[in-house]
């Protein structure tokens, strides 16, 4: 594990499962630290300030789009020199490009994202996956999931389905199609909190 500092963590708490990354990033810095400040929701530009990090939840990207902008939280966003933790829907929102005209992603992740990459038959499904820096496979869940099917110089694929890239980092960044913040396994967060 990294460096064992307290770290102040937000959630972007406009849509989504908000309460899920809030509880593992709480129980994954309670692992490393005992005490630590608690994780806290973000809805407002002033609640960024000071923060080492961020999780971008899994919901409804187009929605989570409309609700920044009508926040003030755009350039917050754009600005923002923390970690991102950026889930499913999440993902779709650090993109450069989505397929999809009605998104106007923040393009902080060098990556194109397909939204509901899996097509119906295949709208929920769970894998075990292996992820580059992992031991051993991850079992993810995925819930109408994105992919990147481009991945820019600057970021790199951890793991991999034959639809595309399903785990993404850039730097402190971290984005995946999954949801590791509904289950007990919190070792992608770990991997997240050590690159802080
Ligand atoms: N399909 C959703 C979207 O593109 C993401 C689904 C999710 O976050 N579980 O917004």
């Amino acid at each position: 594990m990294g460096a064992d500092r307290d770290l102040c963590i937000g959630v972007l708490a406009l849509q989504g499962d908000v309460s899920e990354h809030i509880r593992a990033f709480d129980l994954a810095l309670a692992a490393r630290l005992g005490e630590h400040t608690p994780v806290v929701s973000v809805r407002h530009a002033s609640a960024i300030d000071g923060l080492d990090a961020l999780a971008i939840p899994g919901g409804e990207s187009t929605t989570i789009s409309r609700l920044i902008a009508k926040n003030g939280l755009r350039r917050p966003l754009l600005d923002f020199e923390g970690g991102l933790f950026a889930t499913c829907a999440g993902m779709v929102l650090c993109a450069e490009t989505v397929n999809d005209p009605r998104m106007d992603p923040l393009g902080l992740i060098e990556m194109r994202v397909q939204r509901n990459a899996f097509g119906r038959q295949q709208e929920s499904f769970e894998a075990d996956l292996p992820v580059e820096g992992l031991a051993s496979p991850f079992h993810a869940v995925f819930i109408r999931a994105p992919v990147a099917d481009r991945v820019g110089p600057g970021a790199e694929t951890l793991a991999q389905l034959e639809e595309g890239a399903v785990a993404v980092r850039q730097a402190r960044h971290l984005a995946l199609s999954f949801h590791p913040e509904i289950g007990t396994d919190l070792r992608l967060h770990h991997l997240f909190l050590d690159r802080l």
